[in-house]
């Protein structure tokens, strides 16, 4: 991993000697290679062996262990005098984009993207332009400090005034059809990597989402998952949803795991963690689990028309 330098240059003028470091997933095999480059510049380090799947997951617990904690992978969601991000990169080609012009139905172009690649913009949009489109991307901030950025709880800069078009430049089909959902534009999503281009389109799982719903309308009891988290937490919203039904209790949980849900045995669950839990690992669990919008249409205070998707602010 590059910069463990200038990372080492920032500790030092922090005054930190011990070290703690978080990697996700992703990373979590590069955690040797990285301890050694930081060991070998003085400092002493930990690692944070807990599952992490973003910045919304800080292992805070280990500050008691060392005097800064170094997150990996992501940008800043909880701002903490104790941590630092270190944010990973993946350069691309920016004339990959062309592939998805035949898709664009329009020439004023929204972009966005994961953290990964936002520093791959300027290039993105040259090329664009040079194709005669007019591209466009904001900087949303809060949860999303980076300009396009896009993370799958926040969709907050795909909302470009005026922009009825937007090509998401990354992997994986949750984002696009979370932009979709959040906006109602015309999406299409590039993965940069391959260098495939599709439309979005949402209607299919909008038919599973609906389903799900129906379904949970039998649960005897439903328990509304509430995250430890420090940046998943929804207490209040969490609390206002029971306040909709009369079968439901608050499950609090550090780690949503479909075990510990099957050990709970409700019929159905609401989730207030990680949005992405309802949306991409329902696959994985036997009973429906809803987003708080989607339970609000099961009590009758929202209405199946105003349906959003699930957004942490
Ligand atoms: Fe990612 Fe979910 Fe955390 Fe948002 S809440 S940063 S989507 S892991």
């Amino acid at each position: 991993m590059n910069g463990i330098s200038d990372l080492a240059r920032e500790l030092r003028e922090r005054g930190a000697r011990s070290l703690a470091l978080q990697f996700p997933a992703g990373l979590k095999r590069k955690a040797a290679e990285v301890a050694d480059g930081l060991k070998s510049q003085g400092f002493s380090v930990i690692i944070s062996g807990d599952p992490c799947y973003g910045a919304c997951d800080l292992s805070l617990g280990l500050l008691e262990y060392a005097d800064v904690l170094v997150h990996f992978g992501h940008t800043p969601l909880i701002t903490h005098p104790s941590v630092i991000h270190v944010p990973f990169r993946v350069d691309i080609d920016p004339s990959v984009v062309r592939s998805a012009l035949p898709l664009l139905k329009g020439r004023a172009v929204g972009i966005i993207t994961t953290t990964q690649h936002t520093h791959m913009l300027p290039g993105i949009v040259e090329v664009l332009r040079a194709e005669g489109y007019e591209p466009v991307f904001r900087t949303a901030g809060g949860r999303t400090p980076e300009p396009g950025q896009v993370l799958g709880c926040s969709f907050e800069a795909a909302r470009i005034p005026g922009v009825a078009e937007i090509l998401f430049v990354g992997t994986g089909v949750f984002h696009p059809l979370g932009v979709q959902l959040a906006t109602g534009a015309h999406v299409v999503a590039l993965d940069p990597l391959s260098g495939q281009a599709v439309e979005v389109d949402a209607g299919n799982f909008l038919r599973k989402r609906h389903a799900l719903i129906e379904k949970a309308r039998a649960a005897r009891h439903i328990g509304i998952i509430v995250s430890t988290k420090p940046g998943q937490n929804r207490y209040p919203l969490a609390q206002h949803l029971l306040s909709l039904c009369d079968r439901a209790y608050l499950v609090f949980m550090n780690e949503v795991s479909l075990d510990e849900l099957l050990n709970l045995g409700f019929e159905a669950y609401v989730n207030t963690a990680c949005p992405r839990l309802a949306y991409d690992d329902q696959v994985r669990f036997p009973v429906p689990v809803l987003t708080p919008n989607e339970f609000e249409i099961l009590c009758g205070t929202r209405r199946w028309e105003d349906y959003m998707v699930d957004e942490i602010p």
